[in-house]
């Protein structure tokens, strides 16, 4: 949903222009493919009529959309500002018409809760209280709501120290400047992995580690990339132009320019992630940039779930108690202790009197 607002006065002048009693305002959650928005409606009391008896019908007052669900992963929401908006608007309503707001999520986005009128088929999650209609999916739990669901499982992983070490990151170096320019779950999923020589090792011992690639490596790396490149060329095929429905790049390439198709077409994907990776190592090799490559070892649910609590919830620092208070009835203190140790010997954090910071080495893992 495109960004949307509407403003109390926009919903009083709806309310005005329907007729019947307003019963009750209601904020429920909707999604689409850009992510959760907030549709909020009113119940009204028809009048009764000798050819038709008093019903509650719903009207729709307006959507409020703040933008896609890239915030989640930013770590920005909760509070949702739709959310904030929308009690905002709802409270007021209900003060004007004497009215209830009805909003049975207001923390997180939800799409199993009931519809005012519905509210008698409703339960309250077991967890958190909100009001849900029980899902009839047999792979869920019916006695609470999809998001305490997902906090149990993740409160699961860090309760048993589900290992938790895939995820490398890669920066490229110029100077004293990082810049992060890939994140991927395999080692192999970068182009440039053909070209370095990397074993991961099993061991259990935490700890992160760096591969720093030199100015002669780079070389190495860009002319093998080169050739590939130009061996993958040899079977390129033009994509067909009159096909409307599929979208094309323009990739140069040695003073040349290629039309790769951007999707349904695994050469050209391949031809176009290779020199990507070629004009990415060959520009930083013009600025005398390096790659440094960040591997986890032994890295656990629980080290990652600390590690970002502090560097997003708490800004890169924080005190040892609210480390501890943030597990509340997941890990007992010792546990959040000793994990805090580990990754203090991991070098990924630093004490300071009684703070904890997040150190350069532990930011650049996340
Ligand atoms: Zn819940």
């Amino acid at each position: 949903m495109q960004n949307t607002k509407f403003t109390y006065k926009d919903a009083v002048a709806v309310i005005d222009r329907i007729k019947g009693t307003p019963m009750a305002v209601e904020a429920i959650w909707d999604g689409d493919t850009q992510g959760w928005f907030l549709m909020m409606f009113v119940v009204v009391k028809t009048k009764n009529r000798f050819w038709k008896p008093r019903e509650a019908k719903t009207y729709h007052l307006g959507n409020l959309s703040f933008g896609g669900d890239i915030r989640l992963f930013n770590g920005t929401v909760p509070p949702y500002p739709e959310a904030v908006l929308a009690t905002e608007i709802g409270n007021k309503l209900s003060e004007k018409y004497k009215i209830e707001f009805f909003f049975p999520s207001p923390i997180n986005p939800d799409d199993d809760c009931p519809r005012w009128t519905e509210k008698d088929k409703a339960i309250r999650c077991a967890d958190c209280e909100k009001l849900i209609i029980p899902t009839d999916s047999p792979y869920l739990p019916k006695d609470i709501c999809y998001n305490c669901h997902l906090t149990r499982e993740k409160n699961e992983r860090v309760k048993s120290k589900t290992p938790h070490d895939d995820g490398i990151n890669l920066f490229l170096c110029q100077g004293n400047e990082f810049k992060n320019i890939g994140y991927a779950s395999k080692f192999k999923s970068f182009p440039i992995s053909t070209y370095i020589d990397y074993q991961k090792r099993n061991s259990l011992t935490k700890g992160v580690e760096v591969i720093v690639i030199e100015n002669e490596k780079m070389k190495f790396i860009a002319k093998g990339l080169e050739e590939a490149i130009e061996n993958e060329l040899l079977s390129y095929k033009e994509p067909n132009k009159d096909d409307s429905h599929i979208s094309i790049e323009k990739v140069a390439f040695k003073d040349q320019e290629y039309d790769l198709m951007q999707r349904f077409n695994d050469h050209h994907e391949k031809i176009s992630r290779l020199i990507g990776a070629y004009n990415q190592t060959v520009h930083a090799i013009e600025n005398g940039g390096q790659y440094h490559i960040y591997f986890k070892n032994g890295f656990t649910y629980r080290d990652d779930s600390i590690l970002r609590f502090v560097s997003f919830n708490k800004k890169g620092s924080a005190r040892t108690d609210e480390v501890v208070s943030n597990y509340d009835g997941v890990l007992t203190a010792s546990e959040v202790l000793e994990t805090i140790e580990e990754l203090k010997e991991a070098k990924c954090l630093e004490f300071r009197n009684d703070i904890i910071s997040v150190t350069e080495l532990g930011r650049r893992v996340l």
